[in-house]
């Protein structure tokens, strides 16, 4: 069968999977390729990010660097001044028309695309995928009990639902409880006491949300261990960073101390320059992956318990209008942030106590409220993910769990290491979950080289 005609199959039809696929269309391999991308939802190029809300919820990068190509810089800016024609490269835009924009993109590359490369959309749910050896085609498995036979597979399956807080086990069958925002309609009434678990970006939308209509928006506790909020995003240069910094970097990296010491540095001499700690930090962005793969165990273990959340509140940023609107909440008390250790979680009725020591307090504090949101972002630990998928693939060794939870183990180029330690042949993965061996792997700046390199070794190396 591969001889004559090669199947991909793409699982999952978000920004990653959609921009493979483009890539595919746009310089497939030699032979004739079908090209398989399935998708659970009702449309490719949205995934949880992009998808149409009753709330326009924002991008939170601006225009400029949203690009799904990284050879094409604007062609984000160029796709919405087609629709609006004033837009600016630092505008931060409504997320479903990046979703649009996706779609576009892959038909663009669907109509130009060569006569040796077929593309097939498919809605369904993929439940399993099998490898009955080593190197015959992989069997893709469907939820509708339909099976296809695949050479090569690439896992594109996004963010998965954020894990349940282990003082929150008595309360997740609680209606006033929300495990996951992202799949729950938010509607709230002025009289309401909400608590939100998490003070970071999902916060930041579910807040938005709530706040649209003044005699609706109810009265919003958040709490996280620091209670952080991320600051604002600037108009700053995020290639500004000039100087030895490289070299810096890597030779402070021998100790998390001396990372973090150097990395304060860089902040302080870019805006002693007049530049922002921002370009700094996307600087060290750059330099992530290769910090963090010469990174010893021990301290990449440390640097989760201890750099994480730091690290988090000035890596990811909100766009002005949506932090002007966090800071007038606080300041008409609508919003209160809390920094402290969750203890407890107690149904009453129909509403539930939340019991939580207040950061550097000994004395706890209770409060109940009428829904509880978890907001604490995506749980990465495959282990223990409840998806049929991800138990299957855990199950069969055709993919191990990273041990710090950040995801799966994957070789250089995307390609998913198996349970005897090997890069299996023929299934890959891209994704967030790529963090687990290169730490920054979440936004498109990085997903989309990643879905380049991978879409260029589907078609060149494994023809
Ligand atoms: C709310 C939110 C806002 C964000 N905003 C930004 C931003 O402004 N800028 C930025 O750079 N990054 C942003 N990000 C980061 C985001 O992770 C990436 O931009 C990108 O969307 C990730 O793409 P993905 O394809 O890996 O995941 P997704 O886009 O989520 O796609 C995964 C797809 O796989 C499908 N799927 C999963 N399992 C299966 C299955 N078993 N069978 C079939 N289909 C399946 C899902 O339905 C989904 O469509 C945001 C992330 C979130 C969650």
């Amino acid at each position: 069968m591969s001889a004559l005609l090669r199947t991909i199959v793409i699982v999952g039809g978000g920004f990653s999977g959609t921009v493979v696929a483009a890539n595919l269309l746009r310089r497939p391999p030699t032979g004739p390729t079908r090209l398989v991308l399935i998708e659970r939802g009702p449309r490719v190029g949205r995934g949880v990010a992009y998808a149409e809300r009753p709330h326009p919820y924002l991008l939170n990068v601006p225009a400029a660097r949203m690009s799904a190509s990284s050879a094409l810089p604007g062609q984000f800016v160029q796709f919405v001044k087609r629709r609006i024609p004033n837009v600016t490269p630092e505008d931060f835009l409504p997320r479903p028309l990046y979703g649009d924009y996706l779609e576009e993109v892959l038909l663009a590359a669907q109509l130009s695309a060569p006569a040796n490369i077929r593309l097939e959309i498919m809605h369904a749910d993929v439940t399993g995928v099998r490898r009955i050896e080593r190197h015959l085609p992989l069997q893709v498995e469907l939820g509708n009990g339909r099976c296809l036979t695949a050479d090569d597979v690439v896992l594109a399956l996004g963010n998965p639902p954020p894990a349940t807080l282990p003082q929150a086990k008595s309360i997740v069958d609680h209606p006033a409880y929300i495990a996951d925002p992202a799949s729950a309609h938010l509607a709230f009434t002025r009289n309401q006491q909400v608590l939100v678990i998490g003070t970071s970006l999902t916060m930041a939308d579910v807040v938005n949300a709530a706040a649209v209509e003044q005699q609706r928006t109810p009265t919003i506790h958040a709490i996280s261990r620091h209670g952080l909020v991320p600051p604002r995003q600037t108009p700053f240069r995020p290639d500004a960073f000039k100087g030895d910094g490289n070299a810096l970097l890597l030779a402070a990296a021998t100790s998390l101390r001396g990372l973090t010491s150097t990395v304060r540095l860089l902040a302080a001499e870019a805006e002693k320059m007049g530049g922002d700690w921002r370009e700094a930090v996307t600087f060290v962005r750059h330099m992530a992956p290769t910090i963090w793969q010469r990174m010893p165990a021990r301290d990449r273990q440390r640097f989760v318990r201890h750099l994480r959340a730091p690290w988090d509140v000035h890596r990811h940023r909100l766009p002005p209008a949506v932090l002007q609107k966090i800071d007038s909440l606080r300041a008409a008390e609508r919003l209160h942030i809390h920094a402290g250790h969750l203890i407890r979680f107690e149904s009453r009725g129909e509403q539930i106590e939340v019991t939580w020591r207040p950061r550097h307090a000994r004395a706890t504090t209770s409060l109940v409220v009428d829904r509880v949101l978890n907001c604490t972002g995506p749980d990465y630990a495959i282990a223990r993910s409840p998806d049929p998928l991800w138990r299957n693939l855990l199950q069969c060794g055709l993919c191990v769990a990273d041990p710090l939870g950040l995801g799966l183990r994957t070789g250089p180029k995307g390609a998913v290491i198996d349970a005897d330690g090997w890069p299996g042949p023929h299934l890959f993965y891209v994704g967030p979950m790529l963090r687990a061996d290169h730490w920054e792997a979440t936004a498109v700046g990085e997903l989309r080289v990643h879905a380049e390199q991978l879409a260029n070794v589907l078609a060149t190396e494994r023809t």
